[in-house]
């Protein structure tokens, strides 16, 4: 009788297809398994395990449908071949628990359903297998779950591998990292209670032996308009509520801090103190214990409360005006604290915050400031002493991650793991120079990932001989360009109107951006609008179509934010402060430096060419987040949200690079391992699908060839679309 068997490469789950018995055979690390279950059956009631095996694969909607009856059963991840899709469940799956470490320890990516720790374990064997430096890239809008993912990965390595031989605190160090990062670089945000507000770099390096021995972390354009400014809803970064909440009352005492959030202005205005899925005051404990854990002293931790403290102070300084119109400080307490925590002369801060110190042909006058420019001031001295403080803090933490070992053989050998949380496409009501810097990244790491995933796969089957039609893909190096590019791209424009201050205004570089990228097809203004669309752009707006979609950005703020200017002599104040931290914070080199400090999206753009030429150098893996809803809720499966991020996450081109491609691999050993049962018999006949590219005959020859000891030159077997049929006959 003729069996027809067909392989499917999820689970290793085989399925018979039988004349009459429809039945599954799953072949795991422990032998085989035969359900009678139809395998069609299971199909339909929890999808495919992974997207190449959809049969209407271009649909978008079969592809979203596949998500929801996952997501209904709890089946947050679905692979497309080696690409991750995770769906935040929004609620505690029990399933990062040691046991599961250990399932998915040294087991083949298909022989396990899908999961986060396949992904960790399969990379982490290619590192020591192949000694080759890894990626991983974690993907996905705010509240998706990237941070999430990155700390479980994080715990995976820290729990599975190996102890270093000297040194084996690093692992608690990678751990303890988190929580004060989090701390000062978190936030709650309407779309995420815990939004990392920065991205982040990580990498984890390794010894000969497997084991952590130290890391790095590479930090991204903090949203410090964050220490100022909440909108409606949402709060300051984390550390500030944590003190006053946990803080003991000697500190606070010390700190000049009241505990009630609501006496503090920069506290106040998202009106959102409390946040009931939030405890501070254990958050607290826990980011304490995390200090003592990264190496800081007791005079540190001081330190740097001192800082945090300050910050509040600050947004309590109020000014009147004087018969001049000129700004006084009125609250002299508050200055009083400020001038001790930030340990600088209290006559020279007062002055600061109120006057601008201009040089002209050589000398130094002192131009007093109105009511608006002395809180422009005062609120600039607050964002650049804590995303400073933050820059700092990611330097600390750097230095307690250095492997201390650095003269031991197993430092030499290392190789590294990177782990890539980084912001995900944005797209508000009202959209800000901080969102064109976030999706301008997007665009860096969306063409990344079209390089790669395209370029690594057309290089394999170059390499091995096998024809291969190229799959139609938008490639979004021209928005890149659009932004990038020297002269002509909107960064550079932007500097340039930079250069011209008193002159050039928001609108005046909204008019030369006109001017020069007038005919771009991914570039729109008002005055450059058709009658219809017209309505829909402010005057003082651009639209980019970005490969996500459009987003309209208004240049308000954007000369300012990418000025990024802080007063003379509020920097001098600042140089002169005797707390340690500060000190190492503002450099009185920067006083003497004739030349202008880069601007802050040249700075950015700079910081992302070097993330994308450290990505470059390694393996990548990817991890596509997607936020089922936008309530934070367990269970809610929202169609359109879920829609939008699969259009701009690229995961049906995605698709469709993988199915145009070879679906299923395996090593020809494994493959053989798993197949040797039905070539026991001399009988035995692999018919092929006409999509297979090894011809019928040859691969029956082939694998029993391989079976009998000899090896194959071909690194895969390869199976175009999803399956090998192989019918045998048994006696
Ligand atoms: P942002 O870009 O704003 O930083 P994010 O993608 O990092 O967003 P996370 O902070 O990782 O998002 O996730 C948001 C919240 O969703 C988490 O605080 C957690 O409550 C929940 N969550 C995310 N992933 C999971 C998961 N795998 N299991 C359970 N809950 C999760
Ligand atoms: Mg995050």
């Amino acid at each position: 009788m003729a069996l027809q068997v067909e392989l499917v490469p999820t689970g290793e789950i085989i399925r018979v297809v039988h004349p009459h018995r429809p039945c599954k055979l799953a072949l795991g690390s422990d032998g085989v398994r035969v359900t009678m279950e139809s395998a069609l059956t299971a199909r339909d009631r929890v999808g495919v395990q992974d997207f190449v095996l959809l049969e209407n694969f271009t649909s978008e909607a079969a592809f979203i449908e596949n998500l929801r009856r996952r997501f209904r059963e709890n089946l947050i991840y679905t692979y497309i071949g080696p690409v991750l899709v995770s769906v935040n469940p929004y609620r505690d799956l029990q399933i990062y628990s040691r046991q599961h470490m250990e399932r998915y320890r040294g087991v083949s990516f298909y022989e396990v359903p899908p999961h986060l720790f396949a992904v960790a374990d399969t990379v982490y064997r290619a590192l020591r297998t192949e000694r080759r430096d890894q990626a991983v890239m974690i993907s996905g809008e705010s509240g998706a779950g990237k941070t999430e993912a990155t700390k479980r990965l994080l715990q995976f390595y820290a729990e599975t591998c190996p102890a270093p031989e000297r040194g084996g605190a690093v692992r608690d160090r990678l751990l303890q990292s988190n929580p004060v990062l989090e701390a000062f670089g978190n936030a709650k945000t309407l779309r995420n209670d815990n939004s990392s507000r920065f991205g982040k770099y990580m990498d984890v390096q390794f010894d000969f032996k497997g084991a952590p021995v130290g890391g790095h972390i590479l930090s991204y354009l903090l949203e410090k308009s964050r220490v100022v400014h909440q909108n409606h809803g949402e709060r300051n970064f984390h550390i500030f509520y944590q003190l006053l909440e946990g803080g003991e009352e000697e500190t606070l005492r010390r700190l000049g801090l009241e505990r009630n959030p609501q006496s503090y202005l920069y506290l106040v205005k998202g009106q959102c103190a409390k946040v009931s899925s939030i405890n501070d005051k254990s958050d607290w404990k826990v980011v304490r214990k995390a200090l003592t854990v990264i190496d800081f002293t007791e005079d540190e931790v001081e330190d740097l409360l001192s800082i945090v403290a300050s910050v509040l102070h600050l947004g309590n300084i109020h000014f009147a005006a004087n018969e001049e119109s000129n700004a006084q400080v009125t609250t002299e307490n508050q200055l009083k604290y400020l001038t001790r925590l930030l340990s600088v002369e209290g006559s020279t801060l007062r002055e600061a915050l109120t006057h601008r110190k201009i040089i002209a042909k050589g000398e130094e006058l002192l131009s007093p400031l109105n009511l608006e420019q002395a809180a422009y001031a005062r609120d600039a001295l607050a964002k650049a002493v804590y995303s400073r403080t933050f820059t700092w803090l990611v330097g600390k933490i750097n230095r307690s991650l250095a492997s201390k070992d650095v003269e031991s053989p197993s430092w030499r050998s290392t190789t590294v793991l990177g782990l890539l949380d980084i912001y995900g496409f944005e797209v508000f009501q009202h959209n800000s120079f901080e969102q064109f810097c976030i999706n301008y990244c997007n665009e860096k790491l969306q063409q990344l990932f079209i390089e790669l995933t395209l370029k690594s796969e057309q290089e394999e089957y170059e390499a091995e001989g096998i024809a291969w039609e190229p799959v139609q893909y938008f490639n979004n190096k021209i928005i890149c360009d659009l932004v990038e590019e020297k002269f002509k791209g909107i960064i550079s424009i932007l500097d340039e109107e930079c250069l011209r201050p008193g002159e050039a205004t928001d609108l005046t570089f909204l008019e030369k951006l006109e001017d020069t990228v007038k005919h771009h097809p991914h570039f729109l203004t008002h005055k450059l609008a058709d009658q219809r669309t017209r309505k829909s752009l402010g005057r003082g707006e651009f639209r980019l179509l970005h490969y996500a979609g459009e987003v309209t950005y208004s240049v308000t703020g954007f000369l300012d934010k990418n000025n990024d200017l802080l007063f003379r002599n509020l920097k001098e104040t600042m140089c002169s402060s005797k707390n340690p931290i500060m000190s190492q914070c503002f450099d009185r080199s920067e006083l003497s430096d004739k030349k202008r400090p880069e601007t802050v999206a040249t700075q950015f753009k700079m910081s992302l060419l070097q993330l994308v030429e450290i990505l470059q150098s390694k393996e990548p893996a990817y991890v596509r987040c997607i936020k089922p809803n936008d309530a934070k809720q367990p269970g809610r499966f929202d169609e359109v949200l879920i829609r939008h991020q699969v259009k701009y996450l690229g995961l049906l081109e995605n698709l469709r690079v993988r199915r145009a491609g070879f679906a299923y691999r395996r090593k020809y050993e494994a493959f053989l391992q798993r197949t040797k049962i039905f070539i026991r018999f001399p009988k035995t006949l692999f018919a092929t699908e006409d999509a297979l590219e090894v011809r019928r005959q040859s691969l029956a020859t082939k694998i029993q060839a391989a079976w009998r000891g000899f090896h194959w030159r071909q690194k895969f077997l390869r199976v175009k679309r999803s399956a090998i049929c192989i019918q045998s006959w048994w006696r």
